[in-house]
Parts: structure tokens; C-alpha cells; sequence
């Protein structure tokens, strides 16, 4: 294992000082001939262009960098460390065109077909949810994925707004539809909220999604929940998305579609945890919005949980 790939130490450089990157670790652009050795890239996806609601999660990246400062080297729980089990590289941010929603997907898929090309799992930091698709185009243009998906709504409508296919409430549609997704490989987790109508749901179970609703998932608990997410997503390559709004706005306020009743932030990190053991090649968490949470917790628990995700990875890779 490389020593070029350590994150800077807190002992070091105080954590508050320097340039950041995500957990302080080397910013490895794609036209770097070091990035032949990384194997676990995080990335940044400053882009919103999908939001149908409150917006801000373009901004997102930027602030979980700043707290993925407060990352430390080893797990708190289990003492993995994942830093010496993975080279772990920020490949920066993917650019979009904040103008044209086409564009912004054509140069994100074009981007992680490089980031997959160098046989790198992409860790994202979002973005609005929508940001999920052109990443599933990349990763699974060749075979359907598996996926174990934290939210508080499906983002399966089939559109919005008269006919417009492409907003961060219907990602996961496209995917089915597109054949990026194995739906009966894929379980989502704590949906809950007021709904427009059922459509959603039934599309769901018209192609054999498992959806776990908040009132199931509270009456049996993190550890059950996610025994039967890991049984559904099998041994068969799997993406996981995190959507920040999956946790309660009490813990969770920086997001722009709140619903209340979610899980607590320890419940939201136990999730994350129970990861371990899936086959994931590729991860990423989505619409944290600092503009509604100025305090920047919302972004400290979504580095948290982009940590908890890393060391899933690291331990379905070894
Ligand atoms: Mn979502
Ligand atoms: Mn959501």
C-alpha cells in the first residue's frame, strides 16, 4: 500500500488549516498518472439542476469537504482503517453546466466512465438526487446493479411539470427503465411523507421493488432492516445511494425536501454501517443544501456517513 495515498494527520497540520480535500486526502485529478493507483475516488458533484423544490445541494460538496476535515483516520467502532486497506484519492469536482440538464448528465456520465475506465469505486458527494443517474449510466452500462437506497421518497414518478423526465424525483424510474437497475435487486429504505398520489409505489411493485416504509423500518429496527436489504442485494454488484433527507430534520435540517419521523443520526450511521459484507462499486450521498442548515451539521453528519460508506467499501473489496 502506498504512503502517498495517507490523509493528512490532525498531529500533523490542524485539522481546520490547510486546503481542503475530502478527509484530507490527496486531490488526484483524472489527467494524473497517479490515478492508476487509486482505488476508492471521492468525488464532488456540485450540481442541482434537478431540483424540484427548495435548491442548494449544488453548494453541497464544497461544505462536506470542509467537514470532512473532522474525519479521522481510524473507525470509532470497529478501528478499521481504511486509509491503509484502500488507496483513497479526491478526484475533485465533476463540472456541470448549471444551464442545460442534458449537458450536465452527458458530462457526468462521461466523467465516471473515465473514473470506472481506471477501475475506481466513485464515492460521491451530491448534488441533488438526480445526480445518481448519469453515475448509474457509467457503472452499469454493461449489466444491471443491484441497490440499497436511503430516503424519504422513492424518486420513482415517471415525470413532473407536464412531461419533464429528468428531476431528482425520478432518477431511479429512468434507471429501471433504462435497464440500470435489477428492481428485484433493489430495497429503499424509510420512505415516509405526505405523497402526491401512489404511483410511485405501484410502479414499485409492478416491477418487484422491496420498499421499506419509515412505520416498518421503526417497528423493526436498523439491524433487521438491513439483514434483509443485504439479502436482497444478493452477492451481484451493488450501487448504494444515501439521500441526506432519509434522516430527520432534527439531525438533518441542511436539506430541501424535508420529512419528518426519520431516523435518528445513530440509526442513521448504524444503516450506513450494516453495509459491510455488500458487493458495492459505487456509493454516493446526496442534497445536503448548506444554505438551510448554516450551522454546517447536516454536512458533518454527511461526511460521517460518507466515511461509514468508505469503510463499507474498503470491506467489500478485501
Ligand atoms: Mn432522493
Ligand atoms: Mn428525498
Amino acid at each position: 500500500m502506498s504512503t502517498d495515498f495517507q490523509p493528512v494527520s490532525g498531529f500533523v497540520l490542524p485539522r481546520y488549516a490547510g486546503v481542503p480535500t475530502f478527509m484530507r486526502l490527496p486531490h488526484i485529478p483524472l489527467d494524473d498518472p497517479r490515478l492508476a493507483q487509486v482505488h476508492i475516488g471521492l468525488i464532488g458533484a456540485p450540481w442541482d439542476g434537478g431540483t424540484t423544490n427548495r435548491p442548494g445541494p449544488r453548494h453541497g460538496p464544497r461544505q462536506l469537504r470542509d467537514a470532512s476535515t473532522m474525519i479521522r483516520a481510524q473507525h470509532g467502532i470497529t478501528g478499521l482503517r481504511p486509509f491503509e486497506a484502500a488507496n483513497c484519492a479526491d478526484l475533485g469536482d465533476v463540472a456541470p453546466n448549471p444551464a442545460d440538464v442534458q449537458d450536465s448528465l452527458r458530462r457526468m456520465t462521461e466523467f465516471y466512465t473515465q473514473v470506472r475506465a481506471a477501475g475506481i469505486v466513485p464515492l460521491t458527494a451530491g448534488g441533488d438526487h438526480l445526480c445518481t443517474l448519469p453515475i448509474l449510466r457509467a457503472l452499469a452500462h454493461d449489466r444491471p446493479l443491484g441497490m440499497i437506497h436511503f430516503d424519504s421518497h422513492t424518486d420513482l414518478f415517471h415525470s413532473y411539470f407536464n412531461g419533464m423526465m429528468y428531476t431528482h424525483g425520478t432518477p431511479f424510474r429512468r434507471a429501471v427503465e433504462e435497464e440500470l437497475l435489477d428492481p428485484k435487486r433493489v430495497c429503499m429504505i424509510g420512505i415516509r411523507g405526505t405523497a402526491y398520489d401512489s404511483e410511485d409505489r405501484e410502479f414499485a411493485r409492478s416491477v418487484g421493488i422491496r420498499v421499506i416504509p419509515i412505520e416498518e423500518f421503526h417497528k423493526r429496527g436498523v439491524a433487521d432492516v438491513m439483514a434483509e436489504a443485504r439479502e436482497i442485494a444478493g452477492a451481484g454488484d451493488t450501487y448504494v445511494s444515501y439521500d441526506i433527507d432519509f434522516v430527520d430534520p432534527a439531525f438533518a435540517p441542511g436539506t430541501g425536501t424535508p420529512e419528518v419521523g426519520g431516523p435518528s443520526s445513530w440509526q442513521a450511521l448504524e444503516c450506513a454501517r450494516l453495509l459491510a459484507g455488500i458487493k458495492i462499486v459505487g456509493a454516493d450521498l446526496v442534497e445536503v443544501s448548506p444554505p438551510f442548515d448554516p450551522s454546517g451539521g447536516t454536512a458533518y453528519l454527511g461526511a460521517s456517513l460518507m466515511f461509514e460508506m468508505l469503510c463499507a467499501i474498503v470491506q467489500a473489496k478485501s
